[in-house]
């Protein structure tokens, strides 16, 4: 088996979180925590309801380049969580099933499956009962977490790696309409329906969509299939991000000063200008949907909305981050945390976001056209995380073949 993992070995993590801040070239040699094997023994379906998948492709997403630069702060929730000595990189994936244990039941050899449930308990570790929350396919919250799994698992791999092995319950089906392109982005594309749905905008919503990656670029399209009567404004530096973003039914680009601009779009005040840069101005959003995160989003998003008004945070750093929190209890701002993925209701039915990711891009409701713009062989990982770091204006989704 190939696979490209993250070595919880502390020295190496100490070095990798070095190079990240003062030294990026080290991060390219052999001392990243981040290692690529090619010579790792093919493991032994660990019980009978797990399967073995031969990788087609893997995009590549922030939670490689955040392992690349080993960026979790040791303030952060997840520090204190016990995790397995490995962790394999990958969930953006399609394969097909090549192995299949005694007890599965849903798939069989030759079916094309994606990674449903990643590093999340129950269903990645092969844990029976699952705890209430798998159970009921919100599996983010997985009480199981930092437990250990019911037996010793060999090195499993995952989506970055020729081949890997995993609990069938963890993996979705891909729809046989689906091409393998699409199938890639469906991850990516649960991730925007996700946000859309936990916070829906309201008929007439003036909505802003902060960074149009392939995230935003998706939640552009999901809100509008959510509520058509919303309008959204979208805000990126890269100009044909924005253009891309507009194509896919963004009403308006955020330009200018971004204090004014929001003040006139949704009717707001004057904007006052305090000390240094410190702007505010009374009015704004409805819904600011960040998918920037960090410092710098936090600030700037409960300043741009009114009143009462809803931020919905999907991009995120595993740090404790820092941002003026006036806004929030003085304008008594609603602020929703997202994360990834799960169960969703949607028109009277109750399924996987998934599953409904996949209906909508089979229905030509909602496209991942032109979002793959790069590709590199699974040899070559490194050369698409230099790619990923560095983020020029060209790229959306950085695609690699693992075969
Ligand atoms: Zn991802
Ligand atoms: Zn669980």
């Amino acid at each position: 088996m190939r696979a490209v993992f993250f070595d919880k070995d502390i020295p190496r993590v100490l070095i990798t979180k070095f190079a990240a801040r003062y030294a990026n070239w080290l991060l390219f040699t052999g001392l990243n925590a981040v290692k690529y094997r090619t010579d790792l023994p093919d493991p032994e379906l660990p019980a009978d309801d797990w399967v073995r998948v031969r990788n087609i492709a893997c995009g590549v997403c922030g939670t490689e380049s955040s392992f690349f630069k080993a960026t979790t702060g040791v303030n952060s929730a997840f520090e204190p969580i016990p995790g397995s000595r490995r962790t394999f990189l990958g969930h953006e994936n399609v394969g097909e099933v090549v192995e299949v244990g005694a007890a599965v039941t849903d798939l069989k050899v030759g079916d094309r499956v994606t990674i449903r449930a990643y590093m999340a308990g129950c269903d990645t570790k092969g844990i029976t009962p699952r705890c209430r929350y798998c159970e009921a396919g919100d599996y983010n919250f997985c009480l199981n977490y930092g437990a250990d799994p019911p037996v010793k698992l060999p090195d499993t791999g995952a989506g970055l790696a020729d081949s890997f092995i995993y609990p069938a319950r963890g993996l979705a089906k891909i729809y046989p309409e689906l091409t393998n392109d699409q199938a890639v982005m469906v991850e990516p594309s649960c991730v925007s329906i996700h946000a859309a749905l936990r916070v829906p905008p309201e008929p007439g919503d003036k909505v802003l969509v902060m960074g149009c990656g392939t995230i935003g670029l998706g939640l552009v399209q999901a809100l509008k299939i959510v509520q058509p009567d919303c309008e959204i404004w979208v805000l990126d530096r890269i100009r044909n991000k924005l253009e891309f973003a507009l194509r896919l039914g963004a009403d308006h680009v955020l330009e200018g000063d971004i204090y004014e601009a929001t003040s006139r779009a949704t009717g707001g005040s004057s904007v006052y200008v305090g000390m240094g840069k410190n702007k505010y101005f009374f009015g704004g959003f409805d819904k600011v949907y960040d998918c920037i995160g960090g410092n710098w989003s936090n600030h700037t998003a409960v300043r741009l909305l009114r009143a009462r008004g809803t931020l919905a945070k999907i991009g995120h750093h595993m740090n404790a981050i820092t941002y003026d929190e006036s806004p929030v209890w003085w304008q008594e701002l609603n602020l929703v945390g997202i994360d990834a993925h799960g169960m969703e209701e949607w028109e009277g039915r109750r399924l996987y976001t998934f599953d409904l990711a996949q209906e909508w891009i089979r229905d030509g409701r909602y496209s991942v056209d032109g979002f793959i713009t790069h590709r590199f062989k699974l040899d070559d990982y490194k050369e698409a995380l230099r790619l990923a770091l560095k983020n020029p204006p060209d790229v959306v989704k950085i695609v690699i073949d693992c075969n």
